[in-house]
């Protein structure tokens, strides 16, 4: 499948909607976001919508109207539900042509300008929920600068294990504790064992910790028994946003052999609200290698397509305050900036590793890309590499230090995309904060 522009990429759509042609804006008309919402505080149903300036078209009030008919009414009418899994069932072509039709009504000088605006609602008057019905997560590891990071805390001499060259490593999550940003975060309970202490003891996490990821919404789904191949991997990929994995370290060192993670990374995970879409992504896919000196990856993860735009600059950062700096009025403190196109496997590389042994994806599966780190020290994706395992703790404005996570504290995750040629768009944020 080439993933090629069309003019709904074009940098030079304005919208009548004033507030999408900001220049600073995340959603502009070309970028057109999925999310589920409703009036805030309100009894209403939670129903579809996209993203466009600062406000949200709410697709049930757009099916409502009945200005379209035949697929792109019945794409309306699916995305008029409280979850989006039956229109992300639909397939590539589906999603496409919603897209250019609100692309081309949401356009300066558009005919369905005046049918459209009472079908908006301010971004600041709505709340969110899941944006479907996530059936199986699935949490990858494929930042080869982070797996590298971690493993040097725990094998210095050997801190890449073998088949990490080989396999895009995975586990199976659990999809009950993802929540869409704006929650609180309790912290866990659990055994905690430290290297040096003889047994465990219970209670509280003491190293709580944050994981900057990209998410991953699988919209068609596959058979089982039926591989994806990877020429055909993106086609089932419906969507991205900004995706905060939370750890507990302390939980985690103890429980993780033989089986890997368990109660360490099932009490809370944070999604932003908004799918950036594949197709919105097109502008920003990049070429992706293999150094020589690697192995290079069996036939079933390499395609010609892969190799020339498999990988997606997708840039993220994860700033976080304290009560304190909020209650001084200080900014939150960047302490990450990372690119997903540092990434050592690529998303059809997921998705085709994932559907190899015949198991089935289905609409609304979501992968973690697995923390994304880049090779330096700006770039770290938690809070564990960035204090060398807690051994150096970070300093925040107004003289507070961290080495994990405390009550109070917010963590804050935003991405975004930026390319000469094309408009910049971004995902909006995930956000949570820390409760006791
Ligand atoms: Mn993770």
């Amino acid at each position: 499948m080439k993933l090629e522009r069309n003019e709904t990429h074009d940098p030079s759509l304005s919208s009548w909607v004033e507030s999408a042609n900001a220049a600073n804006t995340d959603f502009p008309i070309q970028n057109l976001p999925f999310a589920v919402f409703r009036r805030r505080g309100s009894d209403e149903g939670f129903r579809g919508g996209v993203a466009i300036g600062d406000q949200v078209l709410d697709l049930a009030a757009v099916a409502a109207l009945e200005l379209y008919d035949g697929t792109l009414q019945q794409s309306l009418l699916d995305c008029s539900q409280p979850a989006l899994n039956l229109f992300m069932s639909r397939g590539a072509e589906r999603w496409s042509e919603l897209r250019l039709a609100l692309s081309r009504a949401l356009r300066a000088g558009s005919p369905r300008q005046a049918a459209l605006h009472a079908c908006l609602l301010p971004m600041d008057a709505v709340e969110y929920r899941l944006p479907c019905r996530i059936g199986d997560y699935t949490d990858f590891y494929t930042s080869i600068h982070h797996a590298t990071n971690v493993g040097r805390l725990f094998r210095p001499d050997n801190p890449l294990l073998p088949n990490y060259k080989w396999i895009p490593i995975g586990y199976h999550g659990r999809s009950s504790s993802i929540e869409v940003s704006g929650h609180e975060v309790r912290r866990p309970c659990g055994q905690l064992k430290g290297p040096d202490d003889d047994s465990p003891r219970f209670g509280p996490c003491q190293r709580l910790d944050y994981e900057l990821e990209v998410g991953i919404y699988i919209g068609e789904g596959n058979g089982l028994g039926e591989p994806i191949p990877i020429e055909r991997a993106e086609r089932h990929v419906f969507g991205y946003c900004v995706f905060n994995d939370w750890s507990a370290r302390d939980i985690q060192a103890w429980e993780y052999v033989p089986l890997g993670p368990f109660l360490a990374k099932n009490f809370a995970s944070t999604v932003s609200p908004w799918i950036v879409t594949q197709e919105a992504l097109i502008p920003f896919r990049r070429p992706w290698s293999r150094d020589a000196d690697d192995p290079q990856p069996l036939e079933y993860l390499d395609s010609a397509q892969n190799r020339a735009q498999g990988a997606l600059d997708i840039r993220l950062e994860v700033a976080m305050d304290t009560r304190a700096m909020r209650d001084q009025g200080q900014p939150p403190q960047r302490l990450g900036l990372s690119s997903f196109v540092d990434s050592y496997w690529t998303t059809a590389q997921m998705v085709a590793h994932h559907t190899v042994n015949g198991c089935n994806l289905q609409p609304g599966d979501f992968f973690g890309s697995g923390t994304q780190s880049g090779d330096s020290d700006d770039a770290l994706g938690s809070l564990l590499e960035l204090t060398r395992g807690g051994k150096q703790p970070i300093e925040l404005p107004g003289g507070e230090t961290r080495r994990f996570l405390e009550d109070g504290d917010r963590v804050i995750m935003r991405a975004w995309c930026e390319a000469e040629d094309a408009r910049r768009i971004g995902f909006g944020s995930a956000e949570a904060t820390v409760s006791g």
